[in-house]
């Protein structure tokens, strides 16, 4: 069985708005009294159903990260930032303890190279009925060189990347500690963004539950190289060192 192939409407797919590339569009997010089908509010924070359904089998979800169009996780203040992982986490395991998903997908995309339609900060989660999203996932993928680590929390830059550059991990030993978690999302997509080099202006976010513990993967994203495409290379940077000690030097000296 092929579990990891999900059907997607082309059709739906076709009716989509997008404003990510086309900045003049209006934004759907913005016009927040014509939001329909909401599942979970929290102050600026909104879950609500996708109005396009493209996938098969499938219950897809939008959060609305903040009423603010241009505004970016990485600007978020903590306590914002804490609120917005926490909310997420919650409807995410909301999910995942219906039992009426085979998996479920937690995941952000920001910017052009990201994958995703609407600028607007948000994040989606997809439940699954009939895909694995785990099936093609190697464990070592969340292994690197720890940055940091703070109460079961460890911070760490991918050796195994599953696509190449600036790969970083979040792995939690107990899903207790939340807002650390929400701090190194927020460290790893600061430093993307703003220090890896003026090239960064996208990137995604991917929470997994894995025996029950929350990895979280966060990574730029490029033009995807064709070696990854076409033949599933993942490239290996020979610069993970120099990484390291610019997150260190910028981010947790004391
Ligand atoms: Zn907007």
């Amino acid at each position: 069985m092929l579990t990891n192939y999900l059907g997607f409407n082309v059709t739906i797919g076709q009716n989509k708005p997008e404003n990510i590339i086309n900045t003049t569009a209006d934004c759907p997010f913005c016009d927040r009294d014509n939001l329909t089908n909401i599942i979970d509010q929290e102050g600026e924070l909104l879950l609500i159903e996708n109005k396009y359904q493209v996938l098969q089998n499938s219950l897809q979800t939008v959060l609305i990260e903040t009423e603010n169009c241009d505004s970016e996780l990485s600007q978020y203040s903590k306590e914002h930032l804490h609120r917005l992982i926490r909310f997420g986490v919650k409807n995410w395991f909301k999910f995942t303890d219906s039992k009426e998903y085979q998996s479920v997908l937690f995941f952000k995309n920001h910017g052009p190279f990201s994958g995703g339609t609407i600028r607007h900060s948000h994040m989606q989660i997809i439940g699954l009925k009939t895909a694995d999203c785990y099936a093609g996932l190697n464990p070592k993928e969340f292994e690197g060189i720890v940055l940091d680590k703070c109460d079961n929390v460890e911070f760490n830059v991918s050796t195994y990347p599953r696509i190449g550059f600036s790969e970083f991990n979040i792995v939690m030993n107990d899903n207790s500690n939340l807002d650390q978690l929400a701090d190194y999302i927020q460290i790893a997509t600061h430093y993307l963004l703003h220090s890896l080099n003026s090239r960064c202006k996208s990137y995604n976010i991917f929470f997994y539950l894995i025996d029950g513990l929350i990895r979280v993967k966060i990574l730029p994203r490029f033009a995807t190289s064709p070696l990854f495409i076409g033949y599933n290379i993942h490239l290996l940077p020979n610069n993970i060192q120099s990484i390291v000690d610019s997150v260190k030097k910028t981010y947790f000296s004391k």
